[in-house]
């Protein structure tokens, strides 16, 4: 199935070094092994019976059938997490160091299968097999590897509060953590969402998106041979406005975590309200500015604002949508632009040199078709791409808008797709100003050489994440999120493991003694 031969090169979302190359990964056609639900370490059919396709979006055919849960499955999962919680379970008496080795043994494990993964994935999502060999599973392992090291390093204080009294906090799991995650990178998600929870000492639901259940699935049995307890770790497969749903309004779960689109991330916000107020961190939209002033390198500032968009066919949260060019260099950015995306290799997903697969589904197609005709109505140039590539599967090829302004939908609304809208700027405060003039606020990147102008940028921008001179570089180790309508809370990082943890303050009186 695969060979290691010489490094390849491949666009990375993170300082991950691509360290081998494949040179052949078959679809794994006839070689999905799970499509059942994971349940308190077991394989289980939806309580309805029923099932749904998942498609292999770089055709359109159906891979295969899973099971469909909906709330009556949430209710057995939940029970099985509860169960997994409760006080004396093999979860809750085992040492914080041992859940460390359980991760680890976990991200050995998705090393050892790291090629059927990565082929599995871009069955499943029809991203590039190099992008989910080096990227997705590669990340993926860091991820275990950098939580299993928390797991018993995650700890209070003592404080020195006034009077006689020895008081001190402790860090205790939040108790059933619901997770609700996207289609877009289904392996990096899940190992977002799991590890954090894991290494705390939290048990799972999570349900993952109904495009992309395969990888989630083959993560489950690695979850069971790892050798963590039964119920503590519950994969479900299904739709959102059911099983999703069921999860977020929920009683008995504490904490739920998710990764989408701002509109159900408000949804889930007002269920926790509606039943038990539940924790809720949210990792929603965006519409990143990427800012370029006229001193930068041009040539670097070109390749990054062109993978801070293109990158995965743009469907990033984090994608640099809005790509502002100072008045003086835009003519030449613009065309430099549009040469790149030209020479973007499209194509089938399972060929190594492939940079650009199909989008995710029908859905998501149509959309970006609306959006890239809303751009031409609105007044905006379109200067390449625009059209479909082939005549099946969801390609859609590499687009680049000129003259956009602020008001057009392309530029105002989130496309999630392989659409860049290049707008041009006068002055650095109308930049900010512009940048700043949207509800979102997930990450911004900015391009200059001149250490001032950028400092002045990373504070007055209103983003979780601002990137100087590169973009969409993230690692296991920062901390990841939004400001305004996308997200509350922060993954990754030692920031990532705050909303994984109720604070317990204990204080204790002291005896005085009398010498
Ligand atoms: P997208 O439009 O990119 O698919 P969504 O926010 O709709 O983004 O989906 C992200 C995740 O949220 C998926 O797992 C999806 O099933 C789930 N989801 C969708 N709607 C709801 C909902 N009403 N309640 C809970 N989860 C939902």
């Amino acid at each position: 199935m695969l060979r290691f031969q010489a490094r390849c090169h491949v666009p990375t979302f993170c300082n991950f070094v691509a360290h081998y190359s494949v040179t052949q990964v078959e679809k794994p056609l006839d070689k999905v092994h799970y499509t059942k639900l994971f349940i308190n370490n077991e394989w289980h059919n939806a309580v309805s019976e029923k099932t749904f396709p998942t498609v292999d979006p770089s055709t359109g055919a159906i891979i295969t059938q899973v099971a469909e849960a909906d709330k009556p499955d949430v209710d057995l999962a939940v029970e099985a997490a509860k169960q997994a919680f409760k006080l004396g379970s093999p979860w809750r008496y085992m040492d914080a160091s041992q859940r460390g080795q359980l991760l680890n043994r976990l991200a050995d494990l998705i090393e050892r299968d790291r090629v059927y993964l990565a082929s599995l994935e871009t069955l499943d999502n029809g991203k590039p097999v190099s992008m989910s060999y080096n990227m997705d599973v590669g990340e993926t392992i860091k991820i275990y590897r950098y939580f299993a090291g928390f797991a018993d390093k995650w700890h209070g204080k003592t404080i020195p509060m006034d009077g006689n009294y020895f008081c001190y906090t402790r860090h205790e799991p939040v108790g059933v953590c619901g997770q609700i995650i996207p289609w877009n990178f289904p392996l990096v998600m899940q190992s977002w969402k799991l590890a954090p929870a894991l290494a705390t000492g939290n048990t799972v639901v999570m349900k993952v998106a109904e495009q992309t259940p395969l990888s989630a699935l083959y993560i489950a049995s690695l979850i069971k041979e790892a050798g963590f307890p039964p119920g503590v770790v519950n994969i479900l497969t299904g739709y959102g406005p059911t099983a999703g749903a069921a999860i977020a309004r929920h009683m008995d779960v504490d904490k739920i975590a998710f990764t989408g689109s701002t509109k159900v991330g408000c949804l889930i916000q007002q269920a926790a309200g509606e039943s038990n107020l539940k924790r809720v961190t949210l990792e929603l939209g965006g519409k990143s500015p990427c800012i370029v002033l006229a001193d930068a390198d041009l040539d670097q500032a070109v390749n990054h604002c062109h993978e801070a968009l293109f990158f995965n066919m743009g469907q990033c949260c984090s994608a640099g949508s809005r790509t502002y060019v100072e008045e003086s260099i835009y003519d030449e950015f613009l065309e430099r632009t549009i040469e790149k995306a030209k020479a973007r290799k499209i194509g089938d997903p399972f060929q190594l040199e492939t940079e650009h697969g199909p989008q995710i589904d029908r859905k998501q197609f149509d959309k970006i078709f609306d959006y890239i005709e809303s751009g031409k109505k609105e007044g905006a140039k379109l200067m390449c791409g625009g059209e479909r590539h082939g005549n099946e599967g969801f390609y859609i090829k590499p687009t680049v808008f000129a003259d956009v302004q602020d008001d057009m939908r392309i530029a105002k609304e989130e496309i999630f797709g392989p659409v860049q809208p290049v707008l041009k700027f006068r002055k650095m405060g109308e930049a900010i100003e512009r940048a700043n003039n949207s509800r979102y606020g997930l990450a911004a990147g900015i391009f200059t050489k001149d250490l001032d102008k950028a400092m002045h940028f990373i504070q007055a921008l209103q983003a979780g994440t601002v990137w100087v001179n590169t973009y969409n570089m993230v690692g296991c180790q920062t901390p990841f999120g939004g400001y305004k309508m996308s997200g509350n809370g922060r993954e990754l990082g030692e920031d990532g493991l705050k909303a994984y943890t109720e604070v317990k303050c204990v204080t204790i009186k002291v005896p005085q003694k009398n010498s």
